[in-house]
């Protein structure tokens, strides 16, 4: 199937009434922000909501429309398509979004006008694609160990997908990877095709900051919004249980997040942060025009030679800015407002209506 053109957005976007936007998204992920922030920049909203989901969208008064439907994945259905573009919607894209209407589909089939660039969730999505990235931008990421046999200190072993960490496992010899290999197997948290897909890399021992940043096409400069750390289940549970006892629960630890924390880094390693959202937003310029366009997030590693190490980014909002919703330290420096993620994005597409530019910064 083709990919979606830019003129096929351009003209329906053309066709809408720019004094009557409505911002709208999957009901799921960091869209309440997204809804409130819309609302207070003046937008209405709309939310594309799966039956039984849609109490805290009630219940915190942030949706004017409400899309019902009988699961996540039929946003991309051709009616509910309709009702958006009749709506003038712009769709504001996060993980649960990409997840249930499917890269495939938001590349092919899903033509309601999006903020962002459609064709950068690719690069979050495939492991090698991410790596190209952020080697082409020149970001200290954990060392890759391109042969089980080739294990020479503590790693990090990676399956294919995102799986909250679900088989991920630490080794620290290639006897100790072939026996956990086996013990994932019969598990059957991993199988044979994933194991062909393993992905090996240097352990990071350190303190997990999640940086988010966004990227304003209309001034080509990313800002600093905020940072979290996760909390994940079972990794932090464990932490609970003390060290002779974690030995006879003989659990391997999973990393699927239930939550997240507002934190803020030492001041000293600021630059380094500001570094890596200049270096990978200009790489991606190069990689996939016209490169990143509204949020995006680095998930790093901070260890004790005060490195800041990327293992992960998404390429648009990212679950841990539900921790600003009232803004964060450092969107706060920024803009000397309590900013949210979700508010900064409706501010730029109502920047793009005032200059009339939404071409530059939707696709
Ligand atoms: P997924 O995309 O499946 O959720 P991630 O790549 O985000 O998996 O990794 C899950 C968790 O594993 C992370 O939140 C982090 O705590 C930990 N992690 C990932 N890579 C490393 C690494 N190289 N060193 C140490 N811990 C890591």
């Amino acid at each position: 199937m083709s990919k979606i053109n830019r003129q096929e957005i351009t003209d329906i976007l053309d066709g809408y009434n720019k004094e009557d936007i409505t911002i709208a998204t999957l009901g799921s992920h960091s869209s309440l922000h997204m809804f409130h922030g819309a609302k207070a920049e003046g937008f209405k909203t709309a939310v594309v909501c799966e039956k039984g989901r849609e109490t805290p969208y009630k219940r915190f008064g942030v949706c004017d429309e409400f899309i019902i439907v009988d699961k996540f994945s039929d946003i991309v259905n051709d009616e509910v398509q309709e009702q958006l573009k009749d709506l003038n919607s712009i769709v504001f894209p996060h993980g649960s979004f990409v997840a249930y209407a499917g890269l495939d589909n938001i590349e092919t089939i899903f033509n309601v006008p999006m903020f962002g660039n459609r064709d950068i969730l690719r690069w979050e999505a495939e492991r090698d694609l991410e790596r190209k990235m952020m080697l082409d931008a020149g970001i200290r990421i954990p060392k890759k160990i391109t042969d089980p046999s080739k294990i020479d200190g503590t790693v990090m072993v990676k399956f294919p997908g995102a799986r909250g960490g679900r088989g991920y496992f630490v080794a620290t010899s290639t006897e100790e990877y072939h026996q956990k290999i086996e013990t994932m197997m019969e598990r059957k948290w991993i199988e044979e095709e994933d194991i062909k897909g393993v992905h090996i890399e240097e352990y990071v021992l350190g303190c997990n900051y999640c940086i988010h940043y966004f990227f304003s096409g209309l001034n080509d400069e990313s800002e600093l919004m905020g940072m979290d750390s996760r909390y994940e289940s079972t990794i932090d549970g464990l932490t609970r249980v003390p060290a002779k006892d974690q030995l006879d629960l003989s659990v391997d630890p999973s990393y699927v997040i239930t939550g997240n924390h507002p934190t803020v880094m030492r001041e000293s390693l600021l630059t380094q942060v500001f570094d890596i959202g200049d270096q990978i937003t200009d790489a991606a310029k190069g990689l996939v025009p016209p490169g990143f366009n509204g949020p995006f997030c680095m998930q790093t590693l901070v260890n004790d030679d005060l490195e800041v190490v990327v293992f992960e980014m998404s390429a648009r909002s990212d679950g841990g800015t539900n921790t600003f919703m009232n803004g964060s330290p450092y969107s706060y420096l920024y803009h000397g407002e309590p900013l949210s993620m979700g508010r900064r994005m409706a501010r730029e597409i109502k920047n793009g209506i005032k200059e009339d530019r939404l071409d530059d910064i939707i696709t």
